[in-house]
């Protein structure tokens, strides 16, 4: 088929890859011209395990290719998948200025008689493809289209094989011509397809995404209880997790969800429930113990360095998650930021995320030291603490480490280390929610 998807950021270049290596020919466009070129030269411009080879091999079968015109995109597609950001306005509603705008384009460019399957694939409030018809119709009296929604689910960090593997695929519509087209666009992937109307399917996403933001607060709301009686919240968590009806998944203590998802589907999911007058209390507490977490850290740290100035503390992880180098919204920034606004002197490194945490000035480079790898962070430190689980930081010379420490002071910010194995190698070893051993 012939398909066309608007912003290719860490959705939509995915899905547009994805898409093309089931055969079908995809045109992803972009309104940022230097990532259009990136991509046209064959640079990626994000990391994502597996995405650079499926990007090259369907360019080279010409399945795929990158674009800046909407115009250019709508025309060669019988599908149009609209993926472009829904950041959170300042009281946590959805800011939709990006999707009314792709609407209002892709009007612009609708010739009369060529139908459109317009498909809304970021994630956005209940009734949002309401306002998306209106506002074709309102601008292109003569279109003749559909709007479907279809929330995507992948996981940054392993977002090829989400899309290659889903779980599940959600189709909300109310045409039965644009979900059959749905369906022969999935058909290749196998996966078991959920038709629903369009109000549900685009709640799906934000219920999903807070349900599991959900079981991440409930978790660390144990770990807190398990410190203060001297249980050990892995256990817990194995013990609930076993059980199938709650399930392991997400319920790893730590230092709270960040990242550009689950922060911002929480608060829109509140925001949502307010404006149609049913408030999800729920979610505010879930939100509460989530912004704690951070907090509960600092003070541990703070408790054993007492005052933080001049404090030469290394910092292992910047991403919000390991195995992807987006750094929006990331705890470990925060973690990183608290400690320099408190005059720690700051070694940080991550394997990937660097490089963007710089470039969009989320750390201030002049007062964090960001280094190459996680041994020259160590050198010197009073207490290293770890904030994104990348297997890298797994697999470290520890002994190393510990010669390399000025005090051998491990704060463990996602539970990545054993508490023995810690302790019989001579460190300080504080976990989340875990008893030193
Ligand atoms: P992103 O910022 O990585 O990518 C969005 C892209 O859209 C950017 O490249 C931007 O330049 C482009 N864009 C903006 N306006 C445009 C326009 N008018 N025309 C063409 N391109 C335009 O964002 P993302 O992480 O891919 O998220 C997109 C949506 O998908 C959001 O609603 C998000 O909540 C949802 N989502 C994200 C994830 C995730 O893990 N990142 C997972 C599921 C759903």
């Amino acid at each position: 088929m012939d398909l066309c998807i608007i912003g290719s950021g860490y959705v939509g270049l995915v899905s547009g890859a994805c898409f093309a290596e089931v055969g079908h020919h995809v045109v992803c466009v972009d309104n940022d011209p230097r990532k259009v070129e990136m991509l046209q030269r064959g640079e990626i411009p994000i990391y994502e395990p597996g995405l650079e080879d499926i990007v090259h091999r369907n360019v080279s079968a010409k399945r795929l290719r990158f674009t800046t015109s909407t115009e250019d995109g709508v025309d060669s597609s019988q599908i149009v998948f609209i993926a472009v950001p829904t950041p959170p306005q300042p009281d946590g509603s959805v800011d939709l200025s990006f999707i009314e705008r792709v609407a209002r384009e892709i009007a612009g460019v609708l010739k009369p008689g060529e139908y459109r399957v317009v498909v809304d694939k970021s994630t956005v409030p209940v009734k949002t493809g309401e306002k998306v018809a209106d506002t074709i119709k309102r601008y292109n009296k003569q279109a003749t289209f559909d709007v479907v929604s279809n929330p995507e689910f992948l996981r940054e960090g392993c977002a090829v094989s989400d899309l290659m593997n889903p779980d599940r695929v959600v189709i909300g519509s109310s045409s039965q011509k644009a979900t059959d087209l749905m369906k022969q666009v999935y058909e290749p992937f196998r996966a078991p397809i959920l038709v629903t109307d369009v109000n549900s399917a685009e709640l799906i996403k934000h219920a999903a995404n807070s349900f599991l933001s959900l079981k991440i607060s409930y978790i660390n709301a144990v770990s807190a209880i398990c410190e203060a009686s001297g249980a050990d919240v892995e256990l817990v968590a194995d013990g609930i997790g076993t059980d199938r009806r709650i399930g392991r998944n997400f319920l790893n203590a730590g230092l709270g969800y960040g990242g550009s998802c689950f922060p911002k589907d929480v608060k829109a999911f509140i925001a949502i429930s307010k404006q149609l007058g049913v408030p999800f209390h729920l979610l505010e507490e879930v939100e509460k113990i989530n912004g704690q977490m951070l907090t509960r850290f600092i003070d541990k740290v703070r408790s054993k360095l007492w005052v933080l100035q001049d404090k030469k503390i290394a910092v292992w992880g910047m991403t919000f998650k390991p195995d992807t180098d987006d750094v929006r919204n990331s705890v470990a920034i925060e973690l990183i930021n608290r400690l320099v606004a408190e005059g720690a002197q700051v070694s940080a490194y991550d394997p990937k995320g660097a490089e963007k945490a710089v470039q969009w000035k989320l750390i201030d480079s002049a007062k964090v030291r960001i280094v190459a790898n996680p041994l020259e962070a160590v050198q010197d430190a009073e207490a290293l603490l770890l904030a994104t689980e990348w297997s890298e930081f797994a697999a470290q010379d520890l002994e190393e480490v510990r010669k390399r420490m000025h005090t051998p002071l491990v704060f463990d910010g996602r539970n990545l280390f054993d508490p023995q194995m810690m302790a019989d190698l001579g460190f300080e070893y504080h976990a989340v929610g875990r008893p030193g051993r």
